[in-house]
């Protein structure tokens, strides 16, 4: 069965060394009293509940999954699973980057990060139930009326029930626009909603009370397409005025997808036959409102592809280390044993190595991200909020698409150390593979995410926030350019930078004469400038590696080799993706479609 342990030590050297996030967030008055030793401590914790109560359940969930009462409805999610949930629950964790407004701890974001990379490695099904609540706790949050605020924050923060996201319908995902599910309003101002969801994740289970499903679907006479659709809230049980639970409303489980991963979170059919709910901002602008659960999804899918690519990581490096086969070409690594251990063996160190690099760069990315939207949130200073709010909008589908992408190659690396042990279910590894492979499809695919990154977030504003990122990191590369040592990280990353400039000019003005220009470069496009935040990121780790490497503690070294890896090994695919963006729209048009 495969382990996982916690990576404090790196999650402390970004949060401390790296980000300096202590001092950053004391700046924001609804973080004046965060210190170090709580955000260790919190760290530390959550640790242990990821491993000691997470990672046993994650391999037996899988091969459980989860069981539909066809006659009741209800769902049992698999073994150990809802035991976890009420520890969870006990141990405060749900409210602990909640509003104290309604019962939470008010922690950082960036906290909350940690922690949930942490629960995704340790099992990333189970993760989802309260993943999903928590989406639905920041939608309700900023939409809700008074009344629905009251009403569901303090039962989602404390963890007593859980949340959903029901968007995705039989004939439509991608677009949104296309949904039917219909909304009649009610005397009482409540509306009874009618339609079909499928794919809802943690959509039914017996792990929480209450599940709080937000819906969306049209009002009577709304406009066709997007600009028609508005959210609902619409609980499993609805709420008496007291808060007790009161009659059934009629929102039920229709069936349970067979999937290829995730097994343990109910990937549920959601009939909606008349169910009673009431309505989340505005009529007509649900889409607005369900983009605030939308955008922290995707930040969370970032965060799943984090979490297993870290725990693939770690499986792999144990077994290439312990796993003897053949010699090393250069002659036995290890004479004493019949053979040398596979880590010797180059291709085994590369496969390691890009898990490595993947996981940490993206952690320091996803961490990156993740302050600047505490501070977009809590900052005092208008201007500063605007400018974190951007550049969040920009960073949110590059982390959700670049590192579920990765996660994907990694998990699959690390699967392949283990030689055909690998595709063995009971060493996890295949289970690694099988769970990333949906965090390149939902919330957006990444084909979608790389076209909001290109069209909407970059040449709908010719370039302006991307610009913003860009002159922090010719700032870096200003103060770090005289200094020899950091040389090998500041000319390929002012290079990528370079790169980057030009490459979106060009495809900008190709999109003046065909929009689908767009289309053609925008996945190659999205990798490209991943990979510009990845060397931002690894030269900034560089430099302090540098600093702190002869100081004698290994993992400076360790730091320093890998970021060595990740310039030499991994940023050079650049230059084939900006190749096959350039090469633009034909050679994917030229082909008559009756020829397919
Ligand atoms: C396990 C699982 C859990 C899920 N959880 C939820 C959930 O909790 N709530 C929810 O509402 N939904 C959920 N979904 C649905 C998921 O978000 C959708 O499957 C996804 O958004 C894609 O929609 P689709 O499957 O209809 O594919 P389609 O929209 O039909 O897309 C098919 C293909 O066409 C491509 N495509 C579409 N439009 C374009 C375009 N303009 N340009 C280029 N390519 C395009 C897509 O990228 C994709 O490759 C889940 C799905 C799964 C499988």
């Amino acid at each position: 069965m495969p382990q996982y342990n916690p990576p404090l030590r790196d999650m402390q050297f970004v949060l401390h060394e790296l980000l300096h996030a202590v001092d950053e967030l004391k700046l924001l008055p609804a973080h004046a009293e965060i210190d170090e030793d709580t955000v260790n401590a919190v760290l530390e914790e959550g640790g242990k509940f990821a491993k000691e109560v997470l990672t046993p359940i994650n391999l037996s969930g899988d091969q459980e999954g989860c069981t539909l009462d066809k006659a009741t409805h209800e769902v049992k999610a698999p073994k150990g699973f809802k035991e976890a949930y009420a520890q969870y629950v006990e141990g405060g964790w749900p409210a602990l980057s909640c509003d104290p407004e309604y019962g939470g701890q008010g922690l950082p974001v960036l906290l909350n990060q940690f922690m949930y990379e942490m629960m995704n490695s340790a099992n990333q099904a189970w993760t989802m139930y309260p993943g999903l609540s928590h989406g639905a706790y920041e939608a309700l949050h900023a939409h809700g009326t008074p009344e629905q605020k009251s009403t569901y924050l303090p039962k989602l923060t404390s963890g007593v029930w859980t949340g959903t996201m029901c968007l995705t319908e039989p004939h439509c995902g991608t677009d949104l626009g296309l949904l039917r599910s219909k909304a009649e309003p009610q005397a009482d101002g409540s509306y009874k909603i009618t339609g079909q969801k499928i794919f809802i994740s943690a959509g039914e289970h017996d792990l929480a009370e209450n599940i709080i499903h937000l819906v969306l679907a049209r009002l009577p006479d709304a406009p066709q397409g997007s600009k028609g659709i508005s959210l609902f809230v619409v609980p499993k049980f609805k709420v008496n005025a007291d808060g007790s639970l009161g009659e059934r409303n009629p929102v039920y489980c229709g069936g349970l997808e067979h999937k290829m991963g995730i097994h343990g979170n109910a990937t549920a059919q959601i009939v909606l036959d008349g169910a009673v709910g009431t309505l989340v901002g505005q009529p007509n602008k649900g889409l607005q409102a369900m983009f605030v659960m939308m955008n922290a999804a995707r930040l969370g899918v970032g965060n799943q592809s984090l979490g297993l690519t870290e725990v693939a990581y770690q499986n792999a490096v144990v077994y290439a280390k312990d796993r003897i086969q053949m010699r090393a070409l250069s002659g036995p690594k290890a004479p004493d044993k019949a053979a040398d251990p596979i880590i010797v063996h180059p291709d085994v160190r590369k496969m390691l190595l890009t898990a490595r690099a993947f996981a940490e760069g993206g952690r320091a990315l996803s961490a990156y991200t993740a302050l600047q939207l505490d501070k977009a949130l809590s900052s005092d200073d208008a201007d500063e909020r605007k400018a974190c709010e951007d550049e969040v909008a920009l960073l949110t589908p590059i982390i959700k698409a670049f590192i579920s992408d990765n996660a994907w190659i990694a998990t699959s690396h690390c699967m392949q150390v283990f030689g055909g042990h690998g595709y063995i279910h009971e060493w996890g590894m295949e289970q690694f593979v099988r769970d990333s492979r949906i965090n390149m499809t939902y919330e957006g695919t990444n084909t979608v995410q790389s076209l909001d990154l290109l069209g909407r977030k970059i040449l709908a504003n010719n370039g302006a926030t991307l610009k913003k990122f860009g002159k922090k990191i010719a700032e870096f590369v200003e103060e770090e350019g005289t200094s020899e040592a950091m040389q090998e990280f500041i000319n390929p990353l002012a290079d990528i930078g370079d790169k980057v400039t030009k490459l979106t000019t060009e495809i900008g003005m190709k999109a003046f004469q065909n929009p689908d220009e767009v289309g053609a470069a925008a996945v190659d496009y999205l990798r490209v400038v991943g990979h510009l935040c990845f060397a931002y990121m690894w030269a900034r780790m560089a430099k302090l590696a540098l600093e702190k490497k002869d100081g004698g503690d290994p993992f400076y070294t360790a730091k320093l080799s890998t970021a060595r890896f990740y310039f030499a090994k991994l940023l050079p695919e650049t230059a084939s993706l900006i190749r096959t963006a350039r090469a633009g729209l034909n050679p994917l048009m030229e082909m008559d479609e009756a020829l397919f």
